[in-house]
This record gives structure tokens, C-alpha cells and sequence, in this order.
């Protein structure tokens, strides 16, 4: 009994090659968590600055010390493990290395690590993670280790370690994935690219053409000088119109992948690179839509306090007291204005629930078909509730000539088109015939005579000729 429960509160030694940031770090929390700590180094009489507790010796003797070996080294540096190869035979052997750029090596530094000790057990792990981020143990930074390798029981000691680190331990498979972890460092919001490229040209290009159509026209055929509207008129143009279209660009690719799989017959088939590259990046483009759409809130809420507004309220007012005019009850504009407002308050609500669902502590605690009920059901809602918004804002002023100066039609028209596009889209593939087939498709069935997965004709199972 006694020499169980020693063994259990026994710490247990950890190895770590190199003294340098990420392992001065490492150590600290290591020794934090009740784990101890020896550190290998090339001058172990020179380092004093390490955290108080560890042990500082020689490669050779640290490594003795411990089953985990956590090498904290650049991996040009590498060189000098083979020299240990026989010191660090059957020893768990962590790669916490990254590189300066993609493509730098023809092989992952885990599998260059693995090839150099053949001997230890290669883990990559921890490389996802700053040298502050574990002082800080996770508290105000990316909280999760992902760790691949060949052999689960290395691998469970790792997410061990991490979990009493303060981590949790993800594992991306084998160490063939390295190079994939490996890579993780060096991107820059990689999902966010084309959104956020696709939101700055849909900006850029609304925002002038509303400058040419309602300030420069004003300008140039009346005189008028109204270029302030830019700060406030013609910015709530432009950020609803880049909102509605950005949802719309969430579920085309959807619509269009259901007439890919109608046209292939089968699901089996691949779908070309844009679409996938399109469809991955379906939740940023959603959640920028919703940035956009709160922008739009923001400044249609500063509408009645705006010195333009108060001062054309006043001088109609004032009008209509001078000529002793009264201002007749408009039933149908009633009906039309609290309409648009409603839809715009609805489909915004709606919006905002989207963007809720869509975070990883709320998605995670719905299950697959509720996720979907949401994101595609309630989207559509909001699509369709958006896009009644903009009919209503627009109403019967698409068919006044006075509205398409120097024949460009007003911008609200210009942002109806993909939603339309889109709800039309939607519309042919619900219609209960087109539906059953998506369905029967998307459930593995395949249309006689056309390609399939492994490019085979499914009725005959023949390769098809060119
Ligand atoms: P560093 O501050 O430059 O430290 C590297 C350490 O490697 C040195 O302190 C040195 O320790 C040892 N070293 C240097 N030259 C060597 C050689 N020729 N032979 C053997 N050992 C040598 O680097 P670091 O920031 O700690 O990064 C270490 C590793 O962690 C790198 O692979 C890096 O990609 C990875 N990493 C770092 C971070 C971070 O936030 N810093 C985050 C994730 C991953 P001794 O003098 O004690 O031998």
C-alpha cells in the first residue's frame, strides 16, 4: 500500500534539450505542474538562468534521467543527437520544432528527428504553442496541444503531460502528419483570406459606385454639393449591401454542389477546388456577413440624431405650417415601412443566432442534425427574411426612371441579385421531385452510365474511354 501510493505521488522527470526560450518556458511550467525537470545543454556550467527546482547536466547524462525527452533545439542543430543515439534508445523523444517557412525541408523535422534516433519513439507536439503561452498555462492563449507520432502509448504520455500542463492534447494521427503541424505555425488566417478579400473588393466597388451615382451624379448635373453623405449615408449603402451578399455567398456553394451531385449523379465524384476551397470557408464569410450587418444596425440607429435628418424634418415641418398644409396619412407606406423594419429586425435577430450557433462551445453541444437545422434551415429563414428587407427598402423604385442615373440602377438592386440567385436556387431543389433525387444521391445511390469515384463506368465497372 505504502509503495503504491510513493510510486503514485512520485514526480515524474522530465527531459529537456536546450535552455533557449521554449525551454526555460517548458521547464517553468513543468515545474509548476509537479513534474521535475533536467535540462541537457551544451555548457551546463554556464546556465544560471533557468527556473529554480530544475537540474542543468550534459545531453548524455539528462537523458538518463528521464523517458520524456523534450528536444527544444532548432532543428539545423539537430546533428549532434545522433551522437546520443544510444543514450536515447526506447526514450519518448518530443519535436517541438517549427520552421521559418513552408517547404524549407524535403521531410518534417519529427520524421528527420525519428530518422537521426531510430532507436526513441518520435512525438511531435507542443509546437503549436509559444514559449509565453506556457508560462501562462494556456490562461490567455490557444489552449489546445496537437500531437501526432506512430505509437498511442508515446503519444498518451504526451497528452498526459498536457492535460496536467493545462493543455488539452489533440491527436492529428500519425507522425506523417508532422509536416501538417509543422505548417500550422506559419499561417496567417488561412480561412479568412478569401473572405476578407472578397468583403474589401465587395466594399471598395459598392462604396464607389454609390459615390458616383449619388454624389458625383448630384455634382456634376445639379450642382449640389452633398459629398458629406459619405460618412454616413453611403457607408449604411454599402455595409448591408455587402452583408446580404455575403450570406447569399454562404449557402450558393451549397446550392450549387446539390446541381453538381444532380448533373454527376452521384456524390462520388469530387467537386472542383473552388468549391471546396469556397464551401471550407463558409463560416467566416457568415460571420463577416454578421460584422457587416451590425455595422449596418450601428449607423441606421444614429439615423434620427443626424443634423441632415433633423434639419430636413424641420424645414418640411416648417413648410407645412408656412402653406398651412397637413401631412395625409399614408396607409399603404405604413404597412410598407413597419414591414421593412420588422424583416430587418427578424432576419438580423435570425443572424445573430447563426453567428452564435457557429461558435465552437455552442456547436459542440448540438448534435449533427441540429447543428444543420440551424445553420441551413434557420440560414435560409434569414437569407429570405434579409432579402424581403431589401424588396421593401427598394419597393416600386426600380420601375422610376429617375431612379437609374446615368443608367446605373440603384445599388439595393445590384445586391438582390445573388440572394435571389441563391433563394430561386433553393426553391428548384426543395420542389419534392428534385428533392428525393439530392436525396437518394446524397444517400450513395449513383445514375446508371456515369463515372464514379474510382472513374469506372458504375454499370459495367469498365474504365471509361477518353
Ligand atoms: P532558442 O531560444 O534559440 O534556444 C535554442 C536552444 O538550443 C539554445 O538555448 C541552446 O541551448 C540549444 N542550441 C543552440 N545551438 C545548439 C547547437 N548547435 N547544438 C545543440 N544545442 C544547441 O530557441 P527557442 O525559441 O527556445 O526554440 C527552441 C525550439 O522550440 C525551436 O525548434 C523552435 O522552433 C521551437 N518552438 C519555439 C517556440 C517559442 O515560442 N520560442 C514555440 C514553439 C516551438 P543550450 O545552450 O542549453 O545547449
Amino acid at each position: 500500500m505504502t509503495d503504491l501510493s510513493e510510486k503514485m505521488h512520485k514526480p515524474e522527470t522530465v527531459c529537456i534539450f536546450g535552455t533557449g526560450d521554449f525551454g526555460h518556458s517548458l521547464g517553468l511550467r513543468l515545474l509548476q505542474s509537479g513534474y521535475n525537470v533536467v535540462y541537457g545543454s551544451r555548457g551546463p556550467k554556464n546556465s544560471l538562468l533557468l527556473p529554480k527546482g530544475s537540474k542543468v547536466m550534459t545531453h548524455a547524462e539528462a537523458a538518463c534521467e528521464a523517458r520524456v525527452v523534450f528536444v527544444a533545439v532548432q532543428r539545423e542543430h539537430y546533428g549532434f543527437l545522433s551522437s546520443l543515439a544510444s543514450d536515447l534508445e526506447g526514450k519518448v523523444l518530443v519535436d517541438v520544432s517549427n520552421n521559418l517557412r513552408r517547404g524549407l525541408y524535403p521531410e518534417s523535422n519529427a520524421e528527420y528527428l525519428s530518422r537521426l534516433v531510430p532507436g526513441a519513439t518520435v512525438v511531435k507536439a507542443f509546437n503549436t504553442i509559444s514559449a509565453w503561452a506556457l508560462q501562462s498555462g494556456g490562461l490567455d492563449a490557444n489552449r489546445q496541444v496537437l500531437l501526432c507520432g506512430d505509437r498511442s502509448d508515446a503519444k498518451q504520455q504526451l497528452m498526459d503531460i498536457a492535460q496536467s500542463l493545462g493543455f488539452t492534447a489533440v491527436d492529428r494521427g500519425s507522425l506523417w502528419a508532422a509536416a501538417d503541424l509543422e505548417d500550422l505555425p506559419l499561417q496567417l488566417f488561412p480561412l479568412w483570406r478569401l473572405p476578407l478579400n472578397i468583403a474589401i473588393c465587395l466594399t471598395a466597388f459598392i462604396f464607389f459606385y454609390t459615390l458616383t451615382r449619388d454624389v458625383i451624379y448630384e455634382r456634376v448635373n445639379n450642382g449640389k454639393d452633398i459629398a458629406f453623405r459619405i460618412m454616413v449615408s453611403l457607408a449604411n449603402k454599402a455595409f448591408p449591401i455587402v452583408s446580404l451578399v455575403m450570406l447569399s455567398f454562404c449557402y450558393l456553394p451549397g446550392a450549387l454542389a446539390g446541381f453538381l451531385q444532380l448533373y454527376n449523379g452521384t456524390k462520388y465524384r469530387r467537386f472542383p477546388d473552388w468549391l471546396d476551397r469556397w464551401m471550407l470557408c463558409r463560416k467566416q464569410l457568415g460571420l463577416l456577413a454578421l460584422a457587416f450587418g451590425f455595422l449596418h444596425v450601428l449607423y441606421t440607429l444614429v439615423i434620427p440624431i443626424r443634423y441632415y435628418v433633423r434639419y430636413r424634418i424641420n424645414v418640411y415641418t416648417i413648410s407645412l405650417v408656412t402653406f398651412n398644409k397637413t401631412y395625409e396619412f399614408d396607409n399603404m407606406a405604413a404597412w410598407r415601412y413597419d414591414s421593412y423594419y420588422s424583416m430587418g429586425i427578424l432576419g438580423f435577430g435570425l443572424f445573430v443566432l447563426l453567428g452564435i450557433t457557429s461558435l465552437p462551445s455552442v456547436s459542440n453541444s448540438l448534435n449533427w442534425r441540429e447543428f444543420r437545422f440551424v445553420q441551413s434551415k434557420l440560414g435560409y429563414i434569414t437569407l429570405l427574411l434579409c432579402t424581403a428587407h431589401t424588396f421593401l427598402y427598394g419597393w416600386d423604385r426600380f420601375l422610376k426612371p429617375s431612379s437609374y442615373r446615368w443608367w446605373m440602377p440603384p445599388a439595393y438592386m445590384l445586391s438582390l441579385v445573388v440572394p435571389c440567385v441563391v433563394l430561386i436556387l433553393k426553391l428548384i431543389l426543395i420542389t419534392p421531385c428534385v428533392d428525393s433525387k439530392v436525396t437518394r444521391i446524397r444517400q450513395g445511390w449513383e445514375r446508371q452510365g456515369k463515372t464514379s469515384a474510382n472513374g469506372r463506368d458504375t454499370k459495367t465497372n469498365q474504365p471509361l474511354m477518353a
